[in-house]
């Protein structure tokens, strides 16, 4: 295959270094050089002072990047790698497109620009001057300056290919990132390898097509959240339900109810642990619910979720339940009568396995007053769980889905044992495909990336495992 053979290839390493100017450090323009030569048409050289930062700028603009990402290399630039300055004004990416090299400014700012020109070109006009989420494309012999516009040395780069596709020196000594587990990988990929924000923004992006299965309790949640929310108006002179109680068996989908919900309105959305209020201290315990009800209040419209909620009023060993006069209870009671009186659109969610278990003052209506069971999906709800969850996957097409749906309903599959299945069942098909070994010998590339596929046996191997796991 065309990038294992490239890759295996020795090349000399080039004597001359790529940075100037401030960037006075050998070991940088080594590094720099390393990470030109490892690029090929789904990597990308991200050069930064604040690899964290550049990468969120980065998540911003990946849709500049048409082609798959699935490596990225990060050059640190250190404070001991430039001459006076702290850091780089502005971070930027190098990357590969139909045999072109393209940068990509990562500044901050309207003032931090990259600059891109001949060495002996007029540094100040306007045509060489990019600013960030500008894509520029590289030419052989330019030099990529970054550094304030006024001042007179910039952190420089001079460009010059060819650079030629070896990733090993690069591995050895930038930090590197692969992405192996992303089936659509296209420019989420990169939003994937930015920060763990970015994992988080994605889970609140949920929405109710999201959730498979439930169609009765999103059908609630639309007559008493929604439509009150998108339509004041209507509802002003009606108590709304402000505090909600799902209930139902674990892994069902309560919480990616809650979080579905707090996009479905555009809500900001908190999530808590009820144990997390519980402390030793006298009084602290109330305060700490307090505050989560004051911070409902200010962001409405808001979705508060509050997980294992028959914790509260429990002892805090777990031991027993000391329901009566329990502080924690009386102030959700409290907090709970006081956001009724007010207008605001602020939700509480109480999620449960054990309803049984909760104080009835707490679910009687004006408390948790709407109580909405989240259930064990039944085989309809499965196979519409299984085609969530298996959108972008590459099912083979004799895949017999019908008896898949019978032994996930015999196995007693909750929604969280459909989605572990199918990308149990991806891991098994890139086994079975040997690209785990190609990926330890670094072979592994965007056409091997193409052919993988899910068979039959892919699956069923996958709910032997899960089956023996439930045992
Ligand atoms: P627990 O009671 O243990 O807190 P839960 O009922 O809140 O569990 P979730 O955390 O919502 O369960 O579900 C776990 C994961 O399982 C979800 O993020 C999702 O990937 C998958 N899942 C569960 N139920 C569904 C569903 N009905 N539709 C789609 N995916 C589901």
């Amino acid at each position: 295959m065309k990038v294992a053979s490239i890759s295996s290839s020795y090349i000399a390493p080039v004597k001359k270094p790529a940075f100037k100017g401030m960037f006075g450090s050998p070991s940088l323009s080594e590094k720099f050089r390393y990470g030109m030569e490892a690029l090929d048409d789904n990597s990308i050289l991200v050069v930064a002072s604040n690899p964290e930062r550049a990468d969120m700028i980065l998540k911003q603009y990946s849709d500049k990047i048409t082609t798959p990402i699935l490596k990225k290399y990060t050059l640190k630039v250190e404070e001991k790698d430039l001459k006076n300055r702290e850091e780089l004004d502005c971070d930027f990416a190098i990357f590969k497109q139909d045999k072109k090299y393209f940068a990509l400014a990562l500044g901050r700012g309207m003032f931090s620009s990259l600059m891109v020109k001949r060495p002996k070109e007029e540094a100040k006009r306007k045509e060489h001057i990019f600013g960030t989420g500008n894509v520029v494309e590289l030419r052989d012999g330019v030099a990529i300056e970054t550094g304030e516009m006024l001042w007179d040395e910039k952190p420089k780069l001079l460009f010059n290919p060819p650079y030629r596709f070896n990733t090993s020196a690069a591995e050895k000594y930038l930090q590197v990132k692969t992405i192996n587990n992303v089936p659509d990988f296209n420019k989420r990929s990169i939003a994937s390898l930015s920060t763990k924000n970015a994992v988080k923004d994605d889970k609140i992006g949920f929405t109710f097509a999201d959730v498979g299965g439930l169609d009765d309790v999103i059908e609630q949640l639309r007559k008493y959240v929604v439509r009150p929310v998108n339509y004041p108006q209507v509802f002003e002179n009606i108590r709304l339900n402000k505090g909600i109680m799902l209930y139902g068996p674990p892994r069902c989908g309560k919480t990616l109810l809650g979080k579905a919900l707090a996009n479905e309105v555009g809500a900001k959305y908190r999530e808590y642990n009820a144990n997390e209020f519980k402390s030793a201290q006298v009084g602290a315990s109330e305060s700490a619910i307090r505050e989560v009800f004051a911070k409902a209040a200010a962001d409405a419209p808001s979705i508060t979720f509050i997980d294992e909620f028959d914790s509260i009023g429990k002892t805090r060993d777990g031991s027993s339940n000391a329901r009566f006069d329990d502080p924690m209870v009386n102030q959700f009671l409290g907090c709970m009568s006081d956001l009724e009186k007010s207008k605001k659109p602020a939700f509480i969610i109480a999620a449960t396995n054990m309803v049984k278990l909760i104080d009835p003052a707490l679910l009687a209506s004006g408390r948790f007053g709407l109580h909405l069971e989240v259930p064990m999906p039944n085989l309809e709800g499965l196979k519409q769980i299984f085609k969530i969850h298996s959108k972008n996957q590459p099912i083979q097409s004799d895949v017999p889905l019908e008896t898949i749906f019978q032994k996930m309903f015999g196995g007693k599959f909750n929604g969280s044992d459909v989605a572990e299945m199918i990308s149990d069942a991806y891991f098994n098909a890139l086994e079975r495909l040997g690209m785990f070994a190609k990926m330890d010998a670094k072979n592994f590339g965007y056409d091997d990336l193409k052919s993988i596929s899910i068979s039959f046996a892919d699956f069923e191997k996958a709910i032997g495992r899960i089956l023996k796991q439930k045992i």
